[in-house]
């Protein structure tokens, strides 16, 4: 028996490396370009890459108010990076013109983790899944959830923390999760099973 359909959103960024962590965790990925294929799938993965860009593809391929829509009507989605920006309510430090698709009330800050500090790693504990090494990417951080919105994971405060201690970084709300780290990066697919597990969990 195969797994759930989950589509990877594949305008732009990592969605190779969805594809696989998906694949690997017993999922049948499908890439998702077209507003067509979102009537198949039972989950969508919103890559890490660049929301601006992302954003801009979307419309471009008519695909804003789609996603939008099924975001409302319940699709379980997850993600990741400049997914959790384009799944955000509200973007601090967004372009002006960003496109995104909301649907989960938190607001982020787009490049958080500041200019000097392209990249960052550390382990944390993630709810529901354990401790994981967590790969930041010019990531965003958390700077405001709303009811409901669940906290997963934040920033350590220790020193090497920088600003970014105490930040949350991972978040659910019903079918919505979203991480600010690149768990599709790390070899590590237990974020990937978590999702697929929501997943299946909504459609039964
Ligand atoms: N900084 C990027 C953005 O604003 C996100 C980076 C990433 O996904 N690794 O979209």
């Amino acid at each position: 028996m195969s797994g759930p359909r989950i589509g990877v959103l594949a305008l732009q960024g990592d969605v190779r490396e969805h594809v696989r962590a998906l694949t690997r965790v017993g999922a049948e990925p499908v890439q998702v370009r077209r507003p067509e294929e979102l009537a198949d799938i039972d989950g969508l993965v919103l890559p890490g890459g660049e929301s601006t860009t992302i954003g801009k593809l979307l419309d471009l391929f008519e695909l804003l108010e789609p996603l939008r829509a099924a975001v409302k009507t319940g699709l379980p989605v997850y993600g990741s990076c400049a997914g959790m920006i384009l799944l955000a309510d509200e973007v601090l430090d967004g372009r002006p013109d960003q496109a995104t698709v909301g649907g989960l009330d938190i607001a982020v800050r787009r490049n958080a983790f500041g200019r000097q500090v392209d990249s960052f790693e550390t382990d944390l504990p993630l709810a529901g899944v354990g401790d994981v090494h967590a790969v930041f990417i010019r990531a965003p951080w958390v700077e405001r959830t709303g009811p409901g919105v669940e906290v997963l994971a934040t920033v350590g405060t220790g020193i090497e923390s920088g600003a970014a201690a105490g930040k949350v970084v991972a978040v659910r709300r019903g079918p919505l999760l979203a991480t600010s780290f690149h768990p599709e990066l790390t070899g590590d697919d237990r974020v990937h099973g978590f999702f697929v597990q929501m997943v299946k969990e909504a459609s039964s």
